[in-house]
């Protein structure tokens, strides 16, 4: 609808305030009336102020019953009043747009700080950064100059760049995560191999003396649990002092390796537990054997090592071993377990070498 049309249309109702005919007509008498109060055109105008009224801005103060007051104003058709309506509504109008241009002004504030704060905060690489401060800075600019249109402008463009931005970001901090997991998985593997190895003895290759503390202990403890059987050997090659002195050190550890060997492959059994105490001094744990399958393991190994011979530089070096085999006795601490073995290996060695002690004697 156009503005002369709407405004026809506006001044053909009069039947939207039927007291302004009545009120008019009783006016007319008054002593100084700009319009007829009953002129369509104050009908129409009293409209408008309300129709404005009605869709005023939620300010700070209520606009809308001040509009209000406006057009009951313009109805009452007092000539004073009437001159007075243009400034009132040019004053309402001014309070409107005060109000719109601080709450933008304020709006953008909150959008330049909030975007300083982000351009500060996120690891940004330098060319979003800069882009990211060239639009900032073009937005303050805009806020300075007021102008609706530029901010909103730049306010668009911000939250373009904000966008872009992001979105990189988010790129480089998935391949960032990429990197770190991997690294992760490296080090995961790294730390269960060091672990492993740490368990080890580099030379032999069996288990080294903390293992076997730590698997003595456990051992022990499932035993007690489950009333189960365990049988330790210690074992010890006979003067191997005499193979370094002959062959030279190097010989010694090879001699050592295929002594390792020899226990691996007579305890072969998942259960069972070879380890390097120390030396040239070996300790078997036997976890779901008592002595008697303990001295036979014990017994086939000394004649493995019997028939087994280490070749260096030519020669064959043949070494023999002497066992000590105790059962976990009820009751018993490792140290305990381990002395009492102990005490037989030295039996063995003391009773002539190349044998084993269990409780009953040289077997
Ligand atoms: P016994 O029958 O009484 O056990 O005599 P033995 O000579 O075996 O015992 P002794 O304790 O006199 O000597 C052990 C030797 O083992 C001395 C040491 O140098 C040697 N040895 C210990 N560890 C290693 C090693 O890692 N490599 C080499 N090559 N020799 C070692
Ligand atoms: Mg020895
Ligand atoms: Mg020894």
């Amino acid at each position: 609808m156009g503005l002369k049309t709407f405004l026809a249309h506006l001044m053909d109702d009069d039947s939207s305030h039927p007291g302004e005919q009545a009120r008019g007509e009783s006016e007319t008498t008054s002593s100084h009336p700009v319009v007829g109060f009953s002129h369509p055109a104050v009908g129409a105008l009293a409209k408008v102020l309300r129709a404005l009224g009605e869709g005023a801005f939620e300010m700070d103060e209520d606009l809308t019953s001040k509009y209000l007051d406006l057009a009951e104003q313009a109805e009452s058709g007092e000539a004073s009043v009437m001159s007075r309506l243009p400034a009132k509504v040019l004053e309402q109008r001014k309070a409107e747009r005060t109000w719109v241009t601080r709450n933008i002004r304020e709006l953008a504030d909150t959008i330049v700080g909030l975007l300083t704060r982000l351009g500060r905060n996120a690891s940004l690489d330098r060319e979003s950064d800069r882009a990211m401060e060239g639009q900032v800075e073009r937005l303050r600019g805009a806020v300075k100059h007021e102008s609706l249109a530029e901010i909103r402008r730049e306010v668009l463009g911000a939250a373009e760049t904000l966008t872009v931005v992001m979105k990189e970001r988010d790129e480089r901090q998935r391949k960032e995560m990429t990197a770190i997991s991997r690294e992760l998985e490296n080090l995961k593997t790294e730390l269960s191999h060091a672990r492993k190895e740490m368990a080890v003895d580099p030379l032999t290759r069996l288990f080294n003396r903390s293992s076997f503390d730590e698997h003595a202990k456990t051992c022990l403890a499932l035993a007690t649990l489950a009333g189960r059987e365990s049988c330790l050997l210690m074992v010890d090659i006979d003067l191997f002092k005499k193979v370094n002195d002959t062959y030279g050190h190097q010989a010694g550890d090879l001699v050592l390796k295929a002594v390792s060997g020899e226990l691996v492959k007579s305890f072969p059994r998942k259960s069972d537990f070879v380890a390097r105490y120390g030396g040239e001094e070996f300790a078997v744990v036997l976890s779901e054997d008592g002595e008697k399958v303990g001295r036979m393991l014990a017994e086939r190994f000394l004649e493995r090592l019997r028939q087994s011979k280490t070749v260096w530089e030519g020669s064959e070096i043949q070494v023999t071993a002497s066992v000590g085999v105790a059962e976990l006795c009820p009751g018993q601490t490792v140290q305990e377990w381990i002395a009492v073995s102990d005490q037989r290996l030295y039996e063995a060695k003391k009773s002539g070498r190349n044998r084993l002690v269990g409780s009953s004697g040289p077997g």
